[in-house]
């Protein structure tokens, strides 16, 4: 079972394709996740891929593209896959289309979590990472138990980089502009289920997981 998890920022996409996978006992490709590692490093490539993140935007697709053709021909990828954060443009999703055949794969379901901008906007601006080791936190939602510390690691937390309110802006233009269409393409395949992820994440994850059942 191959299931894409598209949303807008803040619609807690990481959050519902972790409880997926775990449920279901797949891999997961977190594609925001990979990148941001890459970004990390002083190379060429991770300068390039940070320039792009730090400014809300999509980065290049020949970057992405051996990275997910290199996941696809892991062996493991025949119990399945759950992406989050990729495909995100009409162009990606025909690659992927591409690559799925050459691994005779096809992509089975499409979760598009829908949430009001406001919403989104309150669950991004108390979002804190662990500048060490990545774990997530909410000042309201999952406060660690000492403020601003990791409860995992004693690592310092830190509002991601783009999550500051200009870079949001910028996500949310792009999402509209190169993610939104990709709405419209699964919908006429009949592989589209909508969830309303404007309530808690057990509420919205049993809602998902009612739609795509992986036993
Ligand atoms: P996310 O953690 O999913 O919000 O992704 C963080 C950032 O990684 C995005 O704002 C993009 O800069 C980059 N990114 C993630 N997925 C993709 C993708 N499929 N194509 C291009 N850039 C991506």
């Amino acid at each position: 079972m191959i299931v894409v998890l598209v949303g807008p920022p803040g619609s807690g996409k990481s959050t519902q394709a972790e409880l997926l996978a775990a449920r279901c006992g797949i891999p997961l490709v977190e594609m925001g996740e990979i990148l941001r590692d890459l970004s990390t490093q002083e190379t060429p490539e991770g300068r390039e891929i940070k320039r792009y993140i730090d400014r809300g935007l999509l980065v290049p697709e020949q970057v992405l593209n051996h990275l997910i053709a290199e996941r696809l021909q892991r062996g493991n990828v025949r119990r399945g896959l759950i992406l989050d954060g990729f495909p995100r443009s009409v162009s990606q999703a025909l690659t992927f289309d591409r690559m799925l055949r050459d691994v005779r794969q096809k992509l089975d379901a499409v979760v598009l979590l829908e949430v009001p901008e406001n919403v989104a906007a309150e669950r991004l601006s108390g979002r804190r990472t662990c500048s060490r080791c990545g774990a997530s936190y909410h000042t309201q939602f999952a406060p660690p138990t000492r403020p601003e510390i990791c409860d995992r690691c004693g690592g310092m937390l830190q509002l991601r980089p783009d999550d500051h309110p200009d870079v949001v802006r910028a996500r949310q233009r792009v999402f509209a502009r190169d993610t939104a269409p990709l709405i419209a393409l699964y919908e006429e395949r009949g592989i589209l289920h909508r969830v309303d992820a404007s309530r808690g994440v057990e509420d919205v994850f049993r809602t998902l997981s009612a739609q795509i059942r992986c036993d």
